[in-house]
């Protein structure tokens, strides 16, 4: 029996389980059920539940020093940054305790560029139909989702929001002379696991270069090593000025970061950002842990097989369950699933089945297990994903 929440804003549509203890792809609640859990916090627990990795440099850390301002130099900072940098584009770091914060950061940099170069006119921020960018004004805002949007009032100016299919459109609004920047996900998350070709993202570099904006690339979910690679953009070779990632660079520990070229940041001097609790050592500490793991090429390359493994089998179901799967997407092991039965329902279901998969727009389910994933697991999840389709099958039988 779920617990009354009369205490907490009712923001969520919850999922009726109390979880209680988590062990790599497994999650219990305290009943003691057992669920594969192919959620895993929505793409941050990119090690599974409690990896002995993430405890021992959290334990360790935590014996030591927690928390201290940014007024002090702390040296994890400069380690993790250093290792971001010597991975990706990017030359410089501000940590953050979350990916909307690591957006914020991002939006507030590009007006910044442009007003360090003598052009405080240059603020509009295009984005795209589908994104998702987090929930703070600005970045529910860039992303431009009415649904998050109703009723708070006034929105922000600065902020386009174009369809990625619409090119002459974008071309327009990247000639403005008010255009700063262009924000895209590489694979949209929350849009339902759509992968943005190399062709649009190099389309998009090209109308940057062109008109002096500044290129983002939200990586929050698609980073971190979840599509095989440590960056989503590395499969097409174009490269951003600058890129926001959080969840799985925490492994579960709340972290975000903005990434930016030396260039991009340059308007980002003394006193222009800040945060209480971002890059503290405990998070550094545990950080650095993850970017460690995931860093390794025989993990990437787990990812790389399990995610093959699981896109071939996926579309072996939708053979054989043509009135349930309409399509396969996604890149790596940030896998979509179109359905054609309301994808709430299946998800309903899955639980049922003991399996949890995360939804999406375009009537998508999500699967997005650890990267250290097994093929036995993926083996499983298959098959409870089936019984979940026997069931749903058999219901609307019931209800013809
Ligand atoms: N950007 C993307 C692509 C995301 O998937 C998310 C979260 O799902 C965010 C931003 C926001 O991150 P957070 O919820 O940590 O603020």
């Amino acid at each position: 029996m779920a617990q009354s929440e009369d205490h907490l804003f009712g923001v969520y549509a919850r999922a009726p389980i109390e979880v209680e203890r988590g062990e790599g792809t497994r999650l219990y609640d305290r009943s003691g059920r057992e669920y594969l859990d192919f959620v895993q916090g929505i793409a941050v627990n990119g090690l599974g539940h409690a990896p002995q990795v993430l405890i021992d440099a959290m334990t360790e850390q935590a014996k030591k020093l927690w928390h201290v301002s940014n007024i002090f130099t702390i040296p994890g900072q400069e380690t993790l940054a250093a290792k971001l940098c010597d991975a990706s584009f990017a030359d410089q770091v501000f940590f953050t305790n979350s990916g909307t914060e690591a957006v914020e950061c991002a939006l507030k940099l590009v007006r910044k560029y442009h007003t360090s170069k003598g052009h405080p006119e240059r603020i509009d921020v295009i984005g795209f139909e589908g994104a998702f960018h987090g929930r703070t004004y600005a970045a529910v805002t860039a992303a431009g989702n009415e649904t998050y949007l109703a009723g708070f009032g006034p929105r922000l100016p600065g902020f386009v929001h174009l369809s990625l299919d619409d090119h002459a459109a974008i071309k327009a609004a990247a000639e403005a002379p008010t255009a700063a920047a262009i924000i895209v996900e590489p694979v949209q998350g929350e849009g339902g696991a759509r992968a943005l070709t190399d062709a649009e993202l190099t389309y998009l570099r090209q109308l940057c270069d062109d008109n002096g904006l500044l290129l983002i690339f939200d990586e929050i979910q698609c980073g971190m090593g979840r599509t095989g690679r440590m960056w989503a953009y590395e499969h097409s070779g174009v490269t951003p000025d600058v890129m926001t990632i959080a969840k799985a660079l925490g492994g579960g520990f709340p972290i975000g970061a903005c990434l930016a070229t030396r260039d991009a940041a340059s308007g980002m001097v003394v006193g222009s950002h800040g945060s209480t609790f971002g890059g503290n050592p405990l998070a550094m500490a545990v950080g650095l842990a993850a970017f460690d793991e995931i860093a390794k090429p025989e993990l990437l390359e787990n990812v790389r097989k399990q995610a093959g493994y699981l896109k071939q089998q996926l579309e072996g179901l939708k053979a054989a369950w043509p009135d349930m799967i309409e399509d396969v997407r996604g890149k790596g092991l940030l896998v979509g699933i179109k359905l054609k039965p309301n994808n709430r329902e299946i998800m309903g279901l899955a639980r049922d089945n003991n399996l949890l998969i995360a939804g999406g727009s375009d009537n998508c389910v999500r699967m997005l297990p650890p990267l250290n994933l097994t093929e036995a697991d993926a083996r499983e999840a298959l098959a409870r994903l089936e019984k979940t389709f026997a069931a749903a099958r058999a219901k609307a039988r019931e209800t013809a």
